[in-house]
């Protein structure tokens, strides 16, 4: 083991799904850790996959960290809170359409970064940093200061820090906070991986392109713009590549196709530095979740050859 360390930062949650007859099936899930699940599918045995979060000392909280644990992903960084519980949410079906309904507001999560010593202890390290603009969302907002702090060091010590801006206006309290946070997060990144959805919706971008500029005029070096069905654009220090999504005969379930793009995308990239590879495997890997039910695709699943 050379001990290199992705390590991902933010909020799992229970999640609820229908299992029929009433009934409610367990499970846990969240963009980070959807992405360090994926990532660490798709990495060898030379990377070890971390996840910093804050959980409770209840029975839910030690069933999560056993599950993060069992998917071969560090769980020893992980912040206990006396007295604390996950957040959790749930996913209705009503006429094949799915809502999510939230019970997040005073989750451990929450707390995270509460403890900067740990904080630092954590990203010091690593030598990929990963975190969202969720993970930003749901911290009070002096925690996402001392967050933002920690990933502007790390990026000045030359570590990859990977940012996902996940723009979810429900989870800021105003449009203000929201879009001067994520800027500071895409700022304090080496490479950002937005969805275009969500930056035509939110910051106005009427163009890909204009997404790309946006985040490297900011100073983030490196972006991958996520287009659905329509594939991504790389641009890695001013050189630019399309690369198309593979063809899905029956999509299943778009839960997670960013999140599995990115972790896969990372793992490669990490392996090869070599972008536009790392993203056609990358569509390879969303393609095969997509075409399945849940957040978290098991690795015999995703056409992983040679692993
Ligand atoms: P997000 O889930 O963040 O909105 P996207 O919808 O852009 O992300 O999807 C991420 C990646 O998943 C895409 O770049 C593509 O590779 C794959 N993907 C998503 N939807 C489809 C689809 N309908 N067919 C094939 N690939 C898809």
């Amino acid at each position: 083991m050379s001990g290199r360390r992705f390590l991902s930062i933010g909020e799992c949650m229970v999640e609820l799904s229908q299992a029929g007859d009433g009934l409610l099936r367990k499970g846990f899930a969240g963009d980070t850790f959807n992405t360090a699940w994926y990532a660490r599918a798709c990495l060898g045995p030379d990377w070890s996959v971390d996840y910093f979060t804050a959980l409770g000392d209840d029975a839910m909280s030690d069933e999560m960290v056993a599950f993060i644990d069992k998917a071969g992903i560090g769980t020893s960084l992980i912040r206990r809170v006396r007295g604390r519980t996950p957040g959790l949410y749930m996913i209705s079906l009503k006429n094949g359409e799915r809502s999510f309904s939230y019970w997040r507001d005073s989750s451990a999560a929450r707390s995270l970064a509460a403890d900067p010593d740990r904080l630092r202890e954590a990203v010091e390290s690593a030598d990929l940093v990963y975190f969202s603009g969720i993970t930003l969302a749901i911290l009070p907002q002096e925690d996402a200061t001392t967050l933002l702090a920690e990933i502007r060091r790390a990026k000045a010590a030359g570590k990859l820090v990977v940012f996902d801006p996940n723009i979810r206006p429900r989870l800021w309290s105003s449009y203000d906070v929201m879009h001067t946070t994520i800027s500071e997060g895409a700022r304090s990144s080496v490479l950002v991986m937005p969805s275009f959805d969500d930056e035509a919706a939110h910051f106005g971008d009427d163009s890909i392109e204009a997404t790309i500029h946006r985040y490297r005029a900011l100073g983030a070096a490196n972006v991958v713009v996520k287009n659905g069905a329509d594939g991504v654009r790389l641009n890695f220090a001013g050189d630019e590549t399309f690369v198309p999504a593979e063809t899905v005969e029956t999509v299943v379930d778009t839960t997670s196709a960013g999140d599995s793009f990115n972790g896969a995308f990372l793992a490669r990239y990490l392996e090869t530095q070599d972008a536009p590879a790392a993203a056609r495997f990358a569509a390879s890997v969303a393609a095969r979740v997509v075409s399945e039910h849940g957040a978290l695709v098991a690795k015999e699943k995703l056409g992983l050859s040679g692993r």
